[in-house]
């Protein structure tokens, strides 16, 4: 029995299909956890829907997402520092490049990598196309190339590249905070890269954005008509309404307990009679994380390290709740298992029934994935491949 993920396929596929018209052009986010969904999910579902390019999280995710996918392009957003080999050398892939020692180290490994490997280089004897994006820094002071630092890019990449290595720049790249950034303040930093670049004599073609709205995303594109604007869309491409999933746990067992009685792994005594309900997923499943406290005082902060140290989890409401009612922990959860009190009086679940538990997305996993509703719509690539009539849930993991 396992942690399950519920997809009402018909709303989750509409909006999906509708973020097209939002945001033409837009590029998926597919990275960590994928969302609760997992990568490989979100990857066979767009792909399906004709998506040719991707934004992955790390230079790994792109690794693992190329062996089964080919995408047309597909953009690595966060830099890479650390070791690429020949496998790297394929087509269709953007790095993120936010500095000129990220650009360097780029360059430096695919020139070592082809003069180590001679027949590869030999093969094509054409240079070896590195794509970037130049990642300009926003008020996230995240990674990315200062308005300072754009006059001197173009030389910098000239001086970084070398015979078998040569540098392509695929666009820029500007990611926005989510909050405390009003939208004349957005559009003032793409107007300030766009400028600076183009009186360095560099023209900017493509920009990709971050964390506007439809009608924002269309007043930029009106305003820089030259530009071609692409957003990246991530929660709110894949999690934007809360309709579209279900996340439900599995009853495993149900142990009566009296008030004293020892139970566990900590060996807990039991604070009331009542009984121990077993449910599935644990932290493996990323139950336990559902609630990040951002401590705003040094007080708050003592108190949640105060918490955590004194394994006072079992005084904790649980994300889990049956007939919409929520229970106490009864011990911090297993990997795979959870062990939650229910109090004498209340009314208890049957083994096999399915309590609703409420988890970050961005930190859940799943055992199994139901799709609901999905012989309803089939997928525009493959209509002749019709689902089997009169099924309503389709248990593909
Ligand atoms: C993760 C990420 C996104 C998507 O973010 P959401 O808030 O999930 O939409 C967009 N751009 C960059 C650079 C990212 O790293």
């Amino acid at each position: 029995m396992s942690l399950s993920l519920y997809i009402n396929w018909r709303e989750w596929l509409r909006h999906i299909r509708n973020m097209e018209n939002k945001y033409p052009d837009y590029v998926p986010v597919i990275k960590g956890n994928g969302y609760g969904f997992g990568n490989r999910y979100l990857a066979d579902t767009i792909y399906r829907e004709g998506k040719e390019e991707i934004a992955v999280g790390t230079l790994e995710e792109a690794r693992q997402l190329g062996k089964e996918y080919t995408f047309r392009q597909m953009i690595v957003l966060t830099p890479v520092m650390t070791e690429l080999d020949v496998s790297d050398l394929v087509s269709g892939r953007i790095y993120t490049v936010g500095s000129r020692e990220q650009l360097q180290y780029l360059v430096t490994s695919f020139d070592r990598i082809l003069s180590d490997d001679r027949r590869s280089w030999a093969k094509t004897g054409a240079p070896f196309k590195l794509n970037i994006l130049l990642k300009c820094q926003s008020s996230m002071k995240r990674y990315g190339f200062s308005l300072e630092d754009a006059t001197n890019i173009q030389q910098w990449i000239h001086d970084a590249e070398t015979d078998r290595v040569h540098i392509e720049i695929k666009g820029l790249s500007i990611h926005f905070p989510k909050e405390g950034l009003s939208f004349s303040q957005k559009k003032q930093a793409i107007g300030e890269w766009i400028e600076t670049l183009r009186k360095s004599g560099f023209s900017c073609c493509r920009m990709y954005v971050s964390h506007l709205s439809s009608q924002q995303y269309r007043d930029i594109c009106k305003k820089w008509p030259s530009v071609h604007f692409s957003i990246r869309l991530g929660t709110d491409l894949w999690l934007y309404d809360k309709s579209f999933i279900e996340t439900k746990s599995t009853v495993l067992d149900i142990k009566k307990i009296k008030r004293g009685e020892r139970f566990g792994y900590k060996q807990f005594r039991s604070l009331k009679s009542g009984y121990l309900v077993y449910v599935s997923g644990g932290t493996a499943n990323g139950v336990g994380l559902e609630a990040p406290v951002f401590p705003r005082s040094w007080k708050e902060r003592l108190k949640l390290t105060v918490f955590w140290g004194l394994s006072l989890f079992k005084l904790q409401l649980s994300p889990f709740t049956y007939k919409g009612k929520r229970f106490w922990y009864a011990e911090p959860p297993h990997m795979q298992t959870t062990v939650l009190f229910f109090p004498s009086k209340a009314t208890l679940p049957e083994v096999g029934e399915e309590l609703l538990v409420q988890l970050r997305m961005t930190t859940a996993t799943f055992d199994r994935k139901v799709e609901m509703g999905k012989e309803m719509i089939p997928y525009e690539r493959e209509s002749e491949q019709q689902e089997e009539k009169g099924k309503v849930q389709h248990v593909i993991s």
